[in-house]
């Protein structure tokens, strides 16, 4: 604290203090009035002189310090520039009725700081009476409380706050120590002792609190106090041992049962040590739950209205557990009366089936063990010892007492059962039948993936489930052809157009290319599964008739063809000769020309080297003409050495041209037999269909005549029906 200097402020010394010398008897230490300044000056309390007027004559640091102000600012000035306006005047008259003899100065006060803060003060006063003629003067000592008065005021309204919430709560509330002892009730507590004689035994704060209970049951509700559980529990929360506790326990009133159930929980941080004890009232809940009792008589009407049977049994703690209750519904499912059953609960369990009883039991005591829902079929004998399946569904509580109480509903599933076991016994047929027809059978999904397909169809397809499945139709790794050997593109697959149309197609026949095989050749049904009209699955059944392809092929190709030279045989010549008359009919614009061929003196081959020889050189003559050809002519054996070349659309020019090239190609090319060089010539009649020709055979019958002639002007040479002599480039 700042020393001040005496001199500056002369107001605190009895100045010119003429008493001094005046009465040297009790002349106090001449320094004195220095040190009294010094010590005002540094004391913490603050002090401030103020005269008659309430104008301050002198304040020491503290004063001025407590304000906010400079002793300057202060001396001088009105103390009641402190105060706030509306109270100034009281002050001011407050001061001077003090200083007339009044004693009512000191309290506590609101004060108003220089920054508009307010404090608290304790201001307590001294009058002085002037020495030297004046008027008495006021000293005063102020202490700042302000911080004490807000942490008090806290305090309070904490305390206020938490008694409020607790006094808003119907719960009744005690709050006790360590020791037991009540240290804070709530209005409820308080009015529920009331309503309890509270009057004849304290039962608020300063209570013991297991005194209180006891009190209670003297008032004739079983004593909670002497239960060990709840004591036990108490005390370990008392002890810190255990956070919390609850306990329901039944409190008589003066006139009604009631139920309770106190929650004591230890004050986290709390320091003494304090433990809440809540008590709440259950008893409309208990009421509701005995209502509920009440009515199961209803409830067995109800039960035996409903299919099944319903039933209770209650196992009490170390006795054997029998039906409480047992709906009129049991007889129809084991044939047995609730009677019967009260009497002897053996005989509804001999009900069961022997190979379904360890395994009723087993999931009775998981359950039980779980405290889970008990869910169980199994079979009974049932009336008439006819079999029956049950299910059982029940729900296990455990009472206060520790008794086991399972309540549940029994079924008759035996229709289901049967249901059941008809649909997994033609599921079981089915998937048989899946695996083990001739037929392949493939499921496609909706996107035409497949996704199984059975063993006969990996078979016939030579790919593995694994190879087939996700696969589709249009995958570029299948390659698909038709009867005549045209592409069998994948969108026109049955399945691509069963799953397009929704429609089942049948019989359509198609190659498919299996790995290592070849082609194997299948007719396919597909079928779509549809469910409300949408497509789900289409499923594709097809057997392998590749054997009857072949054969057909095979029948088909020995109709239509020589099967010696391999060439087309007689009949399809004479076929396609009609089909290429009628052409020129209708358009006599087009050129069709024939060849007659005949091999000069064959004879002599089969003579001279044997028959197989001789079918050596009919193939070898076949193979030159095919050579020569194109593919839309037809080289036919219409006879043993003999031959016809239909060429469509072919100038005789053409014609000629070529007739020339094959005769010259046989002439020059042996055909060689067992390593034996075997020459032969040929002669060709070449003739025209003509539009005015009466027939189809007209051309041909020219054609021979001019072979005729061939051979008659020396053979190995071509000759030309006289009638296209204008046509042809004659050599
Ligand atoms: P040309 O030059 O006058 O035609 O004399 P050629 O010996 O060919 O006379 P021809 O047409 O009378 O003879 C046909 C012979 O062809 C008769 C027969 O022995 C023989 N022949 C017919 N069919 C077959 C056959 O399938 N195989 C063999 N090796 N010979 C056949
Ligand atoms: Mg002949
Ligand atoms: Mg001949």
């Amino acid at each position: 604290m700042r020393r001040m200097a005496p001199r500056q402020h002369s107001d605190l010394r009895p100045e010119p203090n003429p008493v001094a010398p005046e009465h040297p008897a009790n002349a106090i230490e001449p320094d004195l009035p220095w040190l009294l300044n010094e010590i005002i000056q540094q004391s913490p309390v603050g002090i401030a002189v103020i005269d008659v007027d309430g104008l301050y004559r002198n304040v020491n640091a503290a004063y001025s310090n407590l304000y906010g102000y400079a002793e300057s600012e202060l001396i001088g000035r009105s103390f009641t520039m402190v105060f706030s306006p509306e109270n100034r005047q009281r002050a001011l008259q407050r001061h001077k009725a003090f200083l007339s003899g009044s004693n009512e100065t000191s309290g506590e006060l609101e004060v108003v700081c220089r920054d508009g803060s307010t404090k608290t003060i304790i201001s307590n006063s001294v009058r002085v009476e002037a020495t030297v003629g004046g008027s008495p003067m006021r000293l005063a000592y102020v202490v700042d409380i302000t911080e004490r008065k807000l942490a008090e005021r806290k305090l309070e309204s904490a305390r206020a706050f938490t008694q409020s919430v607790l006094d808003g709560l119907s719960t009744q509330i005690c709050v006790i120590d360590a020791h037991g002892i009540i240290v804070s009730v709530n209005r409820a507590w308080r009015a529920f002792n009331r309503a309890n004689g509270g009057e004849r035994f304290d039962l608020n704060e300063g209570a013991d609190y297991l005194e209180v209970c006891r009190h209670f049951s003297l008032a004739g509700t079983p004593d909670i106090a002497a239960s060990p559980e709840f004591v036990k529990g108490l005390k370990a929360v008392m002890a810190g041992d255990l956070a919390s506790f609850e306990f329901e326990y039944p409190c008589h009133g003066l006139t009604e049962q009631r139920w309770f159930i106190v929650r004591m929980a230890r004050l986290a941080a709390s320091d003494p040590p304090r433990i809440v004890l809540s008590h709440y009232n259950i008893t409309s809940v208990k009421r509701l739950q005995q209502d509920l009792a009440g009515r199961e008589s209803l409830l067995a009407d109800l039960a035996a209205s409903i299919p099944g049977a319903m039933f209770r049994s209650v196992k009490p703690p170390g006795a054997e557990a029998r039906f409480s209750f047992v709906s009129a519904g049991i007889e129809d499912l084991v044939g047995l009366t609730p009677q019967a059953i009260y009497a002897r609960k053996h005989l509804a369990f001999d009900r069961i089936l022997d190979e379904d009883r360890a395994e009723y039991y087993d999931t009775i005591r998981i359950a039980t063990l779980l405290q889970s829902e008990w869910r169980h079929e199994f079979r009974v004998k049932g009336k008439d010892d006819a079999i029956k399946w049950l299910s059982a569904q029940a729900q296990a509580r455990i009472g206060d007492d520790g008794s086991l109480t399972w309540t549940g509903i029994i079924l008759d599933i035996t229709a289901r059962k049967k249901a059941e076991a008809a649909l997994s016994a033609s599921e079981a047929r089915y998937r048989t039948l899946f695996e083990t027809v001739p037929q392949g059978v493939v499921y496609h999904d909706k996107s035409l993936r497949i996704t199984s397909a059975n063993p006969t169809a990996q078979r016939i397809l030579g790919l593995t489930l694994e190879q087939l499945e996700g696969r589709q139709s249009i995958d570029p790794r299948w390659k698909s052809i038709r009867e005549d050997g045209s592409d069998f593109p994948g969108t026109e697959h049955p399945a691509m157009i069963a799953a397009r149309t929704l429609k089942p197609v049948n019989d359509v026949v198609m190659g498919v290319a299996v790995p290592d095989r070849g082609f194997a050749w299948l007719r396919v049904n597909a079928i779509p599964l549809l469910e409300d009209g949408e497509l789900q699955e289409v499923y594709a059944t097809f057997e392998d008739i590749t054997a009857q392809v072949l054969l057909t092929h095979e029948l088909r190709a020995k109709a239509t063809t020589d099967e010696l030279t391999r060439l087309a045989n007689r009949r399809t010549l004479f076929e396609r000769l009609a089909i290429e008359y009628e052409r020129v009919q209708r358009n006599p614009g087009l050129r069709c020309c024939l060849l007659a061929i005949d091999i000069d003196h064959f004879k002599r081959v089969n003579d001279a080297r044997g028959h197989a020889a001789g079918d050596v050189v009919l193939k070898h003559v076949a193979q030159t003409m095919k050579q020569q050809t194109r593919r839309i002519d037809i080289a036919a054996r219409i006879g043993g050495e003999e031959f016809i070349i239909l060429l469509p659309d072919t100038t005789v020019e053409n014609a000629q041209a070529l007739a020339e090239r094959i005769r010259a190609s046989v002439a020059n090319t042996p055909a060689n037999s067992g390593g034996q060089q075997i020459a032969v010539t040929i002669s060709i009649g070449l003739s025209a269909i003509h539009p005015e020709d009466r027939n189809d055979q007209a051309a041909l019958e020219r054609a021979d005549l001019a072979l005729y002639e061939a051979k008659h002007s020396g053979r190995n040479r071509v000759r030309l029906d006289p009638s296209l002599a204008g046509d042809s480039a004659q050599p």
